[in-house]
């Protein structure tokens, strides 16, 4: 079956959309490919909080004042991290982007932010303060930011995939920075081993028709004075999130839905992001800090760790 890929950079990651074809030519899935990549970097565009002239930078720049007109897609992004929010207490919440921009100057700068900082921005975060209205979205507190970062890959995937579907492509693959989107035929891929470098799993996962979405603490980090500063933070303390996770992977159909559970479990840890998870009747993959893996009943039978035990919760 003929394979092919295209990869680009967008959404602060590598993204990489495969095709498995036999009916289409090469240029006509080239040129689905093409699109893919126009359209994520639109979103890129329109939702990136390190463009001035996105979307998000326009709605933060209002923030206390008016209101935004925004196009179909952010509106719909947004209004998914508000149910996310709502339903995680908050341990997902897009408006932590003051608190998020302060801990990427510490990593820039190698220290620390200061808690006087730190306090300020915690009393900006609250999801609560975003008003949506049709097309118009607003933030109500002055000062506040919000920040897709947790949320916009999965949004991207998805999105990647219906055009995938509209253009009658049967056998698929999407890897978004770790968002993944398998389509088509049984596929196995590897999950991420949180204690190993980049690419090497800690076991492999079937799946068929489904996302994979993993949030953890091993991608992205800063260490200073021996202690590890990772880029997932929880609203409530401020500082990067101390669950004892090293690792989350969720299994579902919606990728963007996936994408800002994977990040609320991950701040609320095994227990509490198990119920959330049943709540949404989806399945997952914890990883502990202890080396302690714990699987739904669902993927029991699907994930493999080799010769290494695997708990099965519940
Ligand atoms: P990654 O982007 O590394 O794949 P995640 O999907 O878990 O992992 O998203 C992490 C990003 O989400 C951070 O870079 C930041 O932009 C944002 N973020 C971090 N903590 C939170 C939080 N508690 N709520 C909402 N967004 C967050
Ligand atoms: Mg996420």
């Amino acid at each position: 079956m003929r394979q092919i890929q295209k990869t680009f950079f967008a959404l602060g990651t590598a993204n990489t959309v495969a095709v498995f074809d036999q009916e289409l030519s090469a240029e006509q899935i080239t040129k689905v490919l093409d699109r893919i990549k126009l359209q994520i970097l639109r979103f890129d565009h329109m939702f990136s909080v390190f463009r001035e002239d996105s979307e998000i930078a326009e709605i933060n720049r209002s923030a206390g004042k008016n209101m935004v007109k925004v196009s179909r897609e952010t509106s719909e992004v947004i209004k998914k991290a508000v149910e996310l929010s709502k339903n995680s207490q908050g341990a997902f919440d897009i408006t932590s982007g003051s608190l998020l921009r302060l801990w990427r100057k510490a990593k820039r700068e190698n220290r620390l932010p200061c808690l006087e900082d730190m306090k300020r921005a915690m009393n900006l975060i609250n999801f609560r303060n975003i008003v949506l209205d049709g097309d118009q979205v607003g933030l109500s507190q002055k000062g506040q930011e919000l920040d897709l970062g947790g949320i916009a890959k999965g949004y991207a995937a998805d999105a990647a995939k219906q055009i995938l579907m509209d253009e009658g492509i049967a056998e698929g693959f999407i890897n978004f920075g770790g968002t993944v989107i398998a389509f088509g035929s049984p596929k196995q891929i590897g999950i991420q081993n949180p204690f190993a470098t980049t690419g090497v799993p800690a076991g492999t996962l079937k799946i068929c028709n489904q996302a994979v979405v993993t949030s953890g603490d091993y991608e992205r980090f800063f260490e200073k004075d021996g202690q590890r500063y990772h880029h997932i933070l929880n609203p409530a303390t401020g500082f990067p999130s101390n669950s004892g996770l090293a690792g989350v992977s969720l299994t579902g159909d919606l990728a963007c839905e996936l994408d800002g559970l994977s990040t609320a479990v991950f701040v609320m840890g095994l227990e509490s992001g198990m119920k959330l998870l049943n709540d949404y009747h989806l399945e997952g993959i914890f990883m502990e800090e202890s080396g302690a893996t714990y699987v739904t009943p669902g993927l029991a039978d699907k994930f493999n760790m080799g010769k290494k035990e695997i708990n099965n919760y519940g």
